[in-house]
């Protein structure tokens, strides 16, 4: 592998002193967000490393949230990420990496990495990234652990142009955002160096995962059960990106707002949980530029100017999940409409037994529980209701997440908390949408501009309940 093959820029360091790295015993990669083998430059990095210095090299993974407490600990959830990283533990033992899978999950997780560099002496931790609060609290609080004889170093493996480098501060809308990162796309945009046979093994290797003992050690929601369609794993990933090349790329930029219309590629459960690069995503479906010009032009801006301006969000807005979180000027409007007459007003409990009197809404509700994964277009409508239908804008935003976080295969990820923020207040949006109760200067969603847009009762038909 060529060491100049992976650009510096993605990678900063967390904590301790990388000049110790020839002193560790190993490399050992913590892999949170991107959970995959090939196409991971935290993977790139860390084997690289390793490499360089005539070091065995580990892979670190865990349940890091505490269930049944977080949305997203559902059996939905948690069956998707073992099912991948049953693929990730294959893959290193046949490249002769070791695969370790954290069991103790209400142990935070930087006590166990602290716990593991201790038992093992290996000193050099590389983490992939993710701007929510959950993991940059963890690796925050390792990093203060760590004297100078380890260090903690971090690879923004998600997007293609590192967040700390795409742009230094919170990008107001999609333009800005646009020409922060075009400018800087085709230096990250290369294609990935393949993870090799590792020439430096672990002297005492570790048994197998117990895969059965660490699905049922996890207490977690299992009235949300996995869904036929989205298998876990980079294999069934990358399958659904080749069925999207062949059969929905080609009507993407016209049809990917129709939600009775299969034209979306679907990839965003496998893209969450880093089964799928986001990259090599979009280095295949660029392949057909000549072909379908305007969808892969659609397609590059919501895979990277949209996805990568949320990461952007969240990484500079601590605020990214509340009211406060919201640019002032919605903040302010949201406010003076706070005590406004709401025609209907639901509970939590009401919203996601899709018990509202909309049918539109209802049918969403039932897509996102029972497929775990709503039509993008839908989406929005539902947030803007729940703005609509709830006490206030903080309980809008609360529910609209806790119920996209705990059905969604894709949920509790900076695309989420962008996507809630987006609809019910504001963010990334500007202010010129004429003003309305509830809503002040919210832009509005109504159904009978659904029904100007799509066959709504052909989706009603299909997602009823009962
Ligand atoms: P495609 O249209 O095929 O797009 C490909 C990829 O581009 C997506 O997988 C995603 O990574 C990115 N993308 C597309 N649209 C957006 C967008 N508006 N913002 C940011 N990135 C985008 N996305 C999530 O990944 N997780 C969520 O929990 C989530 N919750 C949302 C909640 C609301 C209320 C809204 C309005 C949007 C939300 N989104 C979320 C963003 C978007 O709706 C989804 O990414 C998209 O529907 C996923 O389906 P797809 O992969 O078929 O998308």
């Amino acid at each position: 592998m060529n060491y100049l093959s992976f650009n510096v820029k993605r990678c900063r360091l967390l904590g301790g002193n990388d000049n110790i790295i020839s002193k560790s015993s190993g490399i050992a990669y913590y892999m949170h967000r991107d959970q995959r083998v090939q196409d991971n430059w935290a993977f790139v990095y860390s084997q690289d490393l390793a490499v360089k210095h005539n070091l065995p090299l580990y892979v670190l993974a865990g349940f890091n949230v505490k269930h049944p407490e977080n949305p997203e600990g559902t059996r939905r959830a948690i069956d998707f990420t073992i099912g991948g990283l049953k693929e990730v533990e294959k893959e290193c033992t046949e490249l002769g990496i070791q695969f370790h899978m954290f069991k103790d999950h209400h142990v935070p997780m930087f006590e166990r990495i602290l716990k593991f560099i201790k038992e093992t002496s290996v000193r050099c931790i590389v983490a992939d990234f993710s701007p929510l609060h959950p993991h940059r609290n963890q690796m925050n609080e390792l990093a203060k652990r760590l004297d100078s004889s380890s260090c903690l170093l971090q690879v923004d493996a998600h997007n293609i142009v590192p967040v700390w480098e795409a742009s230094k501060k919170d990008e107001p809308r999609a333009t800005e955002m646009r020409n922060q990162i075009m400018p800087q796309f085709d230096e990250y945009f290369t294609e990935f160096p393949r993870i090799k046979n590792h020439p430096t093994k672990v002297l005492d290797p570790l048994p197998a995962v117990n895969w059965e003992e660490i699905r049922n050690s996890v207490t977690v929601d299992e009235t949300v059960q996995s869904c036929e369609w989205a298998k876990p794993g980079t294999s069934h990933g990358m399958q659904h990106l080749k069925r999207f090349l062949t059969e929905g790329l080609h009507i993407y930029n016209e049809k990917r707002n129709i939600p009775t219309v299969d034209a979306i590629s679907n990839l965003s459960p496998w893209f969450h949980s880093g089964q799928v690069s986001a990259q090599r995503a979009v280095i295949e479906v660029k392949k057909f530029e000549e072909q379908y010009p305007k969808s892969v032009y659609k397609f590059v801006d919501e895979a990277v100017v949209w996805s990568e301006m949320s990461d952007n969000f969240c990484f500079y807005n601590d605020n990214y999940d509340k009211l406060s979180g919201a640019p002032q000027w919605a903040q302010d409007t949201l406010n003076e409409h706070r005590s406004d007459k709401r025609e209907y007003v639901y509970t939590k409990e009401q919203f996601e037994k899709a018990q509202t009197h909309d049918n539109l809404w209802n049918a969403a509700q039932i897509q996102l529980r029972d497929e775990g994964k709503m039509h993008g277009f839908m989406r929005m409508y539902w947030a803007k209701k729940i703005l609509e239908w709830s006490e206030n804008p903080d309980e809008a935003i609360a529910i609209a997440l806790y119920l996209n976080d705990h059905y969604s295969l894709d949920g509790a990820d900076s695309n989420g908390f962008a996507g809630v923020m987006w609809s019910i207040a504001g963010v990334h949006d500007p202010p010129k949408w004429g003003e309305r109760p509830v809503y002040g200067k919210i832009r509005y969603m109504s159904y009978n501009g659904c029904k100007g847009k799509f066959d709504i009762f052909e989706y009603i038909k299909k997602y009823q309940s009962g």
